[in-house]
């Protein structure tokens, strides 16, 4: 079948596997020499992190194994989405401590790429609240895994795309909430130093996110909405059943221009300066607003998209984001929500994502003529002390991923001694070096 990340580009041709249980993976593992796969959950990675000619899916290790209310933890098969686990939790007043900005993404994902959410000051990211997973290692064996057990697996895996293993079942965190709802909050702010100077003000907040309009120049650029948000006292725990619209057909790519785009972020911006100030807002609806419009990602045409997130250190972070929105709104290839967030400091996870300093995502159509501009951006974010997030990465090159994750040589020590027949590889990871090259995708 034909597979892709959510951006829709690349795709290759790939034949899935799906094993029931741990003894079914493990023999794919030991069968599998000289046949490389890649682990896969819930395909909501953007690039090729999770596209090879064979994946392995974790579809079918979705049980609840353990709820321990004293403990406050939830054991649960990595193919649980996080969609699953709220389900279970929220009834009970209990809640994840880090979301991504979709329901859909599995526990074996959110691991994978130690996802982080709107509360990455306060809280870090995903795998600072698992307590151990377990790991089946390409030899077959498994190993548990934690901050003091195995502790180098914990950390090349927490964040290493998959590329260490198949995670199997997680134990994680959980907190208490007293209700399901958000007391949400929003702040217009007119330029760049107006939307950083209120992430930083607003920094004790929980959650808290920007919209950027990317397209707006000059002294408008930067302009922006800061969204707060914190778990409301008021309000039950009840669960709602969701109705969702969905985008029936992949759009003509020709619809998304730079004048439908900087339209609809002026429209945006204009509604949301003058929304009511306090709201409360059921979770599903703060936390994953675009898992309400199924299939949004065929709404850039049939080339699909890319997403484009990085992370600056705060001390050149004003000056790299003005360079690159500067950049990107000249070009006109801009997105519809750019989105801003600030982030404590990073974990000691070996190829962990973020960083202390403000964090910054855009999405392009994808075209040809797109990836010199993106090239362009690497310089900048790469001069300011920046990296890039692998979960959205498409088509980065090794020298800039390798100049953004100093422990990558630690990283590629380990997978070459624990997988030397290289069954595990993506085609993010050739791309990368960090395995040798396997597959071609079909745009590549
Ligand atoms: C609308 C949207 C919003 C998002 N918002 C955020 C956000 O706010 N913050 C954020 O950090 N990310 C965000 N993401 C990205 C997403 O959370 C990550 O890409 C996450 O890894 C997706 O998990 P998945 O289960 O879909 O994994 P996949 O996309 O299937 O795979 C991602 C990586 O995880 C590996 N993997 C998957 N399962 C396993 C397993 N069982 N064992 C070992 N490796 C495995 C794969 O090999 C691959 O390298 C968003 C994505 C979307 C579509």
């Amino acid at each position: 079948m034909r597979l892709s990340g959510w951006g829709r580009y690349p795709s290759v041709e790939a034949s899935v596997l799906a094993p029931r249980d741990a003894g079914s993976t493990a023999e794919i593992f030991q069968n599998g020499e000289g046949s490389r796969m890649i682990p896969r959950g819930g395909g909501r990675s953007y690039g090729d992190s999770a596209l090879a000619t064979r994946v392995l899916s974790s579809r079918y290790l979705n049980d609840f194994i353990t709820l321990d209310r004293r403990a406050l933890t939830i054991r649960c098969g990595a193919g649980t989405t996080l969609a699953e686990i709220l389900r279970v939790c929220v009834p009970q007043g209990l809640f994840l401590p880090v979301l991504s900005g979709t329901k859909y993404t599995t526990l074996g994902g959110a691991i994978a790429a130690d996802i982080h959410g709107k509360n990455h000051h306060i809280d870090g990211s995903f795998c600072d609240h698992i307590d151990r997973f377990t790991l089946l290692l390409p030899s077959g064996e498994t190993a548990v895994c934690s901050h003091t057990e195995n502790e180098e697996y914990f950390r090349a895996t927490c964040g290493g795309m998959g590329l260490t293993g198949m995670i199997l079942d997680a134990t994680i965190s959980l907190k208490k909430v007293p209700s399901a709802f958000i007391s949400a909050q929003s702040i217009p702010a007119t330029n760049l130093e107006e939307s950083l100077a209120l992430l930083r003000q607003q920094n004790d907040k929980q959650y808290v996110v920007a919209w950027v309009d990317c397209l707006a120049k000059d002294t408008a650029l930067g302009r922006g909405v800061i969204h707060l948000g914190s778990h409301s006292e008021t309000g039950n725990l009840e669960q709602r059943a969701k109705r969702k619209l969905s985008v029936p057909f992949t759009t003509p790519g020709f619809l998304l221009n730079r004048y439908t785009m900087s339209g609809f972020n002026r429209l945006y911006y204009a509604r949301q300066r003058f929304k009511k100030s306090v709201n409360s807002v059921y979770y599903d609806d703060y936390f994953f607003p675009l898992d309400s419009i199924r299939g949004w990602n065929r709404l850039y045409g049939a080339g699909g998209f890319l997403q484009y997130q990085f992370v600056l250190p705060d001390d050149s972070a004003e000056k790299g984001l003005r360079e690159t929105l500067d950049t990107v709104s000249r070009s006109g290839k801009g997105s519809f929500l750019a989105v801003l967030k600030r982030f404590g400091p990073a974990n000691g996870n070996w190829l962990s994502f973020p960083s202390e300093g403000v964090t910054l995502t855009l999405d392009f159509k994808y075209e040809a003529e797109l990836l010199p501009l993106l090239d362009r951006l690497d310089e900048i974010v790469l001069a300011a002390g920046g990296r890039h997030y692998l979960a959205k990465d498409a088509r980065m090159s090794a020298a800039v991923f390798r100049q953004g994750y100093p422990k990558w040589h630690q990283f590629k020590a380990l997978k070459d001694r624990i997988d030397p027949a290289g069954i595990l590889g993506s085609l993010q990871s050739d791309r990368l070096g960090l395995t040798k090259a396997g597959v071609r995708s079909s745009q590549s």
